[in-house]
């Protein structure tokens, strides 16, 4: 595997290199949420790519910032025995030579759900994502269908400003007791890791989202939201401070 600190040494490369290109974003701290989107990823490109950049333009809490989990060496190592060809490791000073002076604002569904409580993040995720696309400049780019709102965001975008990505959407992976697999859930103790399974089952078993609310609630999670959209049932719970969010469709209530 091709390692690529620099920007410009990827671009070097990249306007060499002929076959498709599959694009896979990641904050690290990879677990088998990322590994699906990337072994997609493998599967349908001759080549693959993945970064690893935690992107503080999209944390809105400056102590989740510092909390993110990090294991590069750990990463890279399990990036490699996957397979995947390349993985580009960028600084804030390549990323961001404007310090965030130019960012991609969307108006209306950025507004919504997580955007309500995070106010600016899809600002710092789709400006992230537009200078990826604009460096990596891949046939296919993967996004896991986990963070919803995220993956319609970064599609409309796409196709808003022409850029001639296809974005994929992937499942959600969970753990064997129903937990949305996180980088995330690492940072919760082992008895709130137990009572974390409760927010996919509680999601899938009520009602409606009212219902939804107040056994979240009777479980100790703070809910920020439950709401259903899109044929789904997004929701976003915290946790001793520890953020998850999911969601499901609806036909997979009972
Ligand atoms: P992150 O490192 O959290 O920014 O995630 C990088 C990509 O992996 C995003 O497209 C996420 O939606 C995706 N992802 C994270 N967790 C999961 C999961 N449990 N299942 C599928 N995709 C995931």
């Amino acid at each position: 595997m091709n390692k690529f600190d620099s920007l410009s040494d990827w671009q070097n490369f990249r306007s060499r290199l002929k076959g498709s290109l599959g694009f896979v974003p990641t904050m690290g701290a990879l677990h088998d949420g990322h590994l699906s989107l990337i072994k997609q990823s493998l599967s349908d490109n001759k080549y693959t790519l993945a970064s690893i950049y935690i992107n503080p333009t999209q944390f809105n809490d400056t102590n989740d910032l510092k909390n993110y989990p990090q294991q590069m060496d750990k990463d890279i190592k399990i990036l490699q025995e996957i397979g995947c060809d390349f993985v580009l490791t960028p600084t804030y000073e390549q990323i961001y030579p404007d310090n965030f002076n130019y960012k991609v604002s969307e108006q209306n569904l950025s507004k919504l759900f997580c955007g309500r409580s995070r106010p600016g993040h899809f600002d710092g995720v789709l400006t992230i994502v537009l200078k990826l696309l604009n460096i990596v400049q891949p046939t296919k780019v993967y996004f896991g269908k986990k963070d919803f709102q995220q993956y319609l965001l970064v599609k409309n975008m796409v196709e808003a400003f022409f850029i001639p990505t296809q974005v994929i959407g992937c499942e959600n992976i969970r753990e064997t007791d129903g937990l949305a697999m996180s980088s995330r859930n690492f940072k919760l103790c082992p008895e709130k890791r137990k009572t974390a399974s409760l927010f996919y089952k509680i999601l899938k078993d009520s009602k409606n989202p009212e219902e939804a609310i107040a056994q979240l609630k009777k479980e100790n999670f703070k809910v920020d939201y439950v709401e259903d959209c899109w044929g789904r049932r997004l929701g976003a719970v915290y946790l001793d401070n520890v953020r998850l969010i999911d969601n499901i469709k609806l036909g997979e209530l009972i």
